[in-house]
């Protein structure tokens, strides 16, 4: 039976779709290669000129004109006579006519008349002649300007994030400055009176705030700028005071705990009185309140305070995002999916965030529940590779059946 308390329930992916529907990409900049690793291009990047720019050799060996060598062997050896040598870099005139080969090194520019490269390995240079005992074909070892990319072709797409690759393709061709965006600056606010720092021993009833730590770092691996991290009591004019500074220096401002109905939960209060508001209960378990809203002007997320609730809500609401703030053009996750080592069962009426390890196993990958699923199972993140959606309607999912796992890192 369908738990009728869930029925108006707002499902995943309309609240992310709201979530989504709420944040802007921000502002472009230019910034130099140097400092663009993991910023996001704001346009696509087209190719000024081609590479290579120029013909050029691809090994150590000598340029020359492929018919000249044309029978030779290990024993039927052509001879030709050196008329120079071109280094990578270098730029002196040597011509290759009819008969004559050039000493050249790889990433040298081929010399004019020349239309093939032999290697080293199979000539034999003595007395300003060179032996050489294979044939070559017309091009070979040669490459050609534009091999890589034609002038004008797209290097890099819009939207996707620098990596090492891209950044050298980009130096390749001087692509410097290039026009990106940056992570929003984010402000963290993180709600509880039983909280204290990791390094201090709590007192009865006080535990160790996780939660800041946990979001900082999942604020950095989304791309995002921590501009601000604060713990803030459960007093209303401290939450009032903590929002008002967010507020000030972020894009976005991310809080956790305070978001449900205790009476100490004062978030959701604040927030209206300094923006505004849309509260929901989402589908989904673990993190079913999650708000969104906007404080002076500036977007808002709130999370719940328990630990898994809040990594959870950060992967479907936050994490999308950010990214969308930063104009990357894919928001979500990838998935794969995995056979199901374990069954799982559960009351109808909310996606169920499954935590799995994955191993592969003869090309097959298997998802295993990392164990008890309650949102303050925080063993339940050591090792897990993501979550298996354990979609609303479904009680039961065998042990054997297929499961989409939406993937935080790879095993
Ligand atoms: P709340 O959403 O504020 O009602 O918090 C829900 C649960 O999460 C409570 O058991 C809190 O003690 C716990 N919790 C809230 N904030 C944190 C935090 N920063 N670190 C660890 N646990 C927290
Ligand atoms: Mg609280």
């Amino acid at each position: 039976m369908v738990d009728v308390s869930f029925a108006n329930l707002l499902s995943v992916d309309d609240a992310r779709a709201r979530v989504l529907g709420s944040v802007e990409p921000l502002a472009t900049e230019e910034v130099s290669l140097h400092d663009a690793l993991g910023l996001v291009t704001a346009t696509e990047v087209h190719a000024p000129h081609p590479l290579p720019r120029f013909d050029n050799s691809a090994m150590d060996g000598y340029a020359v004109i492929a018919e000249d060598t044309s029978g030779a062997g290990e024993y039927s050896p052509v001879e030709l006579e050196v008329v120079g040598e071109v280094r990578a870099g270098g730029s002196d005139e040597v011509v290759v006519e009819p008969g004559t080969a050039a000493r050249i090194m790889t990433g040298a520019p081929l010399p004019p008349g020349a239309d093939a490269i032999v290697i080293v390995e199979v000539t034999e240079e003595k007395d300003g002649k060179v032996l050489v005992k294979a044939s070559a074909g017309k091009g070979q070892h040669v490459r050609p300007a534009g091999d890589d990319l034609d002038e004008g072709e797209v290097l890099v797409p819009a939207g996707l994030e620098l990596g090492p690759g891209e950044l050298a393709l980009l130096g390749s061709m001087g692509m410097t400055p290039v026009e990106v965006r940056r992570g929003p600056r984010v402000a963290l606010l993180v709600t509880g009176d039983e909280l204290v720092d990791p390094e201090e021993e709590p007192g009865p009833g006080q535990i160790r705030d996780s939660n800041q730590l946990a979001l900082l770092a999942l604020l950095e691996r989304a791309g995002a700028r921590p501009v601000l991290s604060e713990r803030v009591p459960d007093r209303r004019e401290a939450v009032v005071d903590a929002f008002r500074r967010a507020a000030e220096s972020a894009d976005l401002v991310v809080s956790s705990g305070g978001v449900a109905v205790g009476k100490y939960d004062f978030v959701k209060d604040v927030v209206e009185e300094l923006g505004h508001i849309e509260l929901w209960r989402v589908a989904m378990q673990p993190g079913k309140p999650v708000v969104l809203g906007s404080v002076k002007g500036v977007a808002f997320l709130g999370l719940p305070g328990n630990p898994v609730s809040v990594h959870v809500g950060f992967e479907q609401f936050v994490r999308p995002a950010i990214r969308r703030m930063r104009g990357c053009s894919s928001l979500l996750r990838p998935t794969l999916d995995a056979t199901l080592t374990e069954t799982v069962t559960k009351r109808p009426g909310r996606l169920h965030f499954v935590r799995v390890r994955l191993a592969n196993r003869d090309g097959e990958w298997f998802a295993t529940p990392t164990g008890p699923q309650g949102s303050h199972i925080q063993s339940s993140l050591v090792d897990c590779h993501g979550v298996a959606r354990f979609e609303r309607e479904g009680a039961k999912l065998d042990e054997g059946r297929r499961v989409t796992v939406e993937l935080w890192r790879l095993p």
